[in-house]
């Protein structure tokens, strides 16, 4: 696809919900081109040849070996994908960066100082240094020589970010900002040489500082003893009278906000990137014990139980990376429209990360749950040995833990996903009024039982699809006019709404992915992406059900409840199939290929 097309092709952000997505537009893993496979193989070899082999020593934090494998990591340019070559980097495109998160996201800690490093840690000075802070520190960064962090949590303020009580003094001879107050949580902390840091200008300005390890009145505490992720540092920072150089303001005093949810809107997506890494890998391991583990005289891989864990491990990673790489393409397409539009580059990749903000916050959650499902369940398949330190799996299921709860907990990343769609409907941004009146129009009419274009060999899952978003549309809809301005205040709602948002976007890209496929590849081949999708529909059919009816019970009554209960049957009943069959048809390709498949 030319970047013309491409950019046609890309939809506003949250317009999916409201408009049918054409798969030749849409980017799927198996477009990636020859130097993004070169690169997502350097990203696996590095990490068999210099990571894995030496995990232990990474978990118990070595002296010095964190920092020197970020070095190793930036000699080969693995810290630089994203950072423009003026600066030291390689300027490569938002989908190769987001392969890099991805090939290294098996790492374990590793993975977690390097996504620190290459995202809060660099892209903040990146996207909202002068020209001067890039050139002293982003040069540094991409290549490796220097290490970056970001502090933004304090111990009384987390998710409510802006209650930071850190504090900016503009000195008396208006030369430095004096910061006092205390950072906790922070990743790479340990080690780093740069830290963004926030803090508060005349009690209520929030802003961004660039903090130098050396300025006098910085010092850090011990490292934190924490569930997973051990060799990953993690420390409290202290700020008594610390001296920062008024020209170390990043971007706009009392602006501090902007460079602190624009970077997570990146974050959240690289994240998703990290626990696809990880999850192959952990699908790949756990595939390789279930052959050689034998009981009751044969391997475990034989019990259709194990079979089923095993399928459905390797079926969320597929739908997530379907849903990752989607949008990957439509940031990377909005990019460089901006660029082509003459718009400087901060600001067209920051845009464009915005104008997927919605996008960004369910891949996090996407991602985040699909790993935690996937090391669960590789546990179970290892049995007492997945709790044991001996076997890599136990490790994997304390390390990925962690991915729920940062980049935003899963509940808020929830709760902004509804509310980032309602608002961009009520600023205009996205038409969601008149598709939601036409849904409640069709309530009122005589269900169409048809499945759409008999000669459209997939017409039924596109019919299922618009369903799904008419689902959300009469459930979000009703709730919006029933409970108007109180409906903040009724968050297990806006859960269920975001809930059913996830399973649509996701069951979507997976569709589109594999009609896309199709175009491409004989029928033959792509047998194992469509049992992928059917099972996957299947399921998502029942959760967008279950979570839509339990929303509808919160707030309606009487006959506008009974009306809407037998709408949201309506719209997530999906044709009768046989699960249990193509689950095994999926395991099947795994044992054959001893790994995860693709
Ligand atoms: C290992 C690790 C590394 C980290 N690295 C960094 C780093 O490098 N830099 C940095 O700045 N921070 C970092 N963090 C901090 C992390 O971002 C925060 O822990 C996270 O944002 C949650 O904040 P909190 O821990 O204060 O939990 P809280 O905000 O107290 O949340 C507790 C619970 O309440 C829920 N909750 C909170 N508010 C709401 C609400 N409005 N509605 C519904 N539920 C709500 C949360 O979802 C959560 O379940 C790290 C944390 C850890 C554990």
């Amino acid at each position: 696809m030319d970047t013309a097309t491409q950019t046609a092709a890309s939809l506003k952000g949250g317009e999916w919900l409201i408009k049918e997505s054409q798969p030749e537009e849409t980017f799927i893993p198996e477009d990636f081109n020859e130097e993004q496979h070169m690169v997502k193989d350097m990203c696996a070899s590095f990490l068999d040849t210099e990571v894995l082999p030496i995990i232990q020593r990474i978990d118990s934090m070595e002296p010095g070996l964190m920092p020197s494998l970020v070095v190793k990591a930036g000699e080969q340019g693995l810290l630089g994908t994203a950072v423009p070559e003026s600066l030291g980097g390689l300027g490569k495109d938002f989908i190769t960066s987001t392969l890099v998160n991805e090939g290294l996201g098996g790492g374990f800690s590793f993975s977690v100082a390097i996504a620190a490093h290459t995202g809060i840690g660099t892209l903040p000075i990146l996207y909202f240094g002068t020209d001067a802070q890039k050139e002293k520190y982003v040069t540094k960064l991409a290549t490796g020589e220097w290490k970056g962090s970001y502090g933004l949590t304090e111990p009384g303020s987390g998710s409510d970010a802006l209650g930071a009580k850190t504090t900016a003094t503009l000195s008396s001879d208006g030369k430095f900002y004096l910061l006092n107050g205390q950072k906790c949580w922070i990743t790479n902390g340990g080690f780093a040489d740069v830290y963004t840091v926030f803090a508060k200008v005349d009690g209520d300005k929030f802003t961004a500082f660039i903090v130098e390890r050396g300025f006098e009145g910085f010092t850090q505490g011990p490292e934190e003893h924490k569930m997973g992720i051990k060799g990953s540092s993690t420390v409290q920072l202290y700020f008594q009278d610390c001296k920062v150089p008024v020209e170390n303001v990043l971007g706009e005093i009392g602006r501090g906000h902007i460079i602190a949810f624009n970077i997570l809107n990146v974050g959240r997506l690289k994240l998703c990137a990290a626990t696809l890494g990880g999850a192959k890998r952990a699908i790949t391991t756990t595939v390789e014990y279930a052959l050689t583990r034998e009981q009751f005289k044969e391997p475990i891989a034989h019990f259709g139980a194990i079979q089923h864990k095993l399928a459905e491990m390797a079926i969320k990673a597929w739908v997530s990376e379907s849903a990752l790489y989607r949008t990957a393409e439509w940031i990377d397409a909005k990019e460089r429209s901006m660029i082509e539009a003459g718009k400087p580059f901060n600001e067209s990749t920051l845009g464009a990360a915005e104008e997927y903000a919605i996008e960004c916050a369910i891949l996090k959650v996407l991602g985040s749950e699909m790993l935690d499902y996937v090391v669960d369940e590789g546990v179970q398949i290892h049995g007492g040995n997945g709790y044991s330190d001996e076997y890599i799996i136990s490790k994997a299921y304390r390390d990925s833990r962690i991915n729920r709860i940062y980049e935003g907990t899963n509940e808020i990343n929830r709760l902004l996903i509804v509310d980032m769609v309602l608002k961009r409907a009520m600023k205009g941004r996205l038409d969601l009024m008149g598709p939601a009146m036409g849904v409640q129009k069709e309530l009122m009419s005589i269900p169409d039982f048809g499945s759409g274009d008999d000669s459209d060999p997939f017409a039924s899952e596109k019919k299922l699809i618009a369903n799904f978003k008419k689902a959300i549309l009469m459930t979000a809809g009703a709730a919006v006019q029933k409970l108007m301005m109180k409906l903040d205040k009724e968050q297990e709602i806006l859960m269920n709404i975001a809930d059913m948002a996830i399973h649509t976007f996701t069951a979507e890209s997976a569709l589109l992915r594999v009609i896309k496929l199709e175009s491409s590849k004989a029928d033959a081949a792509n047998q194992w992406e469509k049992d992928v999708l059917k099972v996957y529909l299947s399921e998502a059919a029942d959760q967008i059900f279950i979570a839509g009816k339990e929303a509808i019970n919160s707030f309606a009554e009487g006959d506008e409840q009974r009306m809407m209960q037998l709408g949201i049957k309506r719209f997530t009943k999906a044709d009768p199939f046989n699960t249990k069959d193509a689950r095994r048809r999926i395991v099947s390709r795994l044992y054959e290929d001893k790994k995860y498949p693709l």
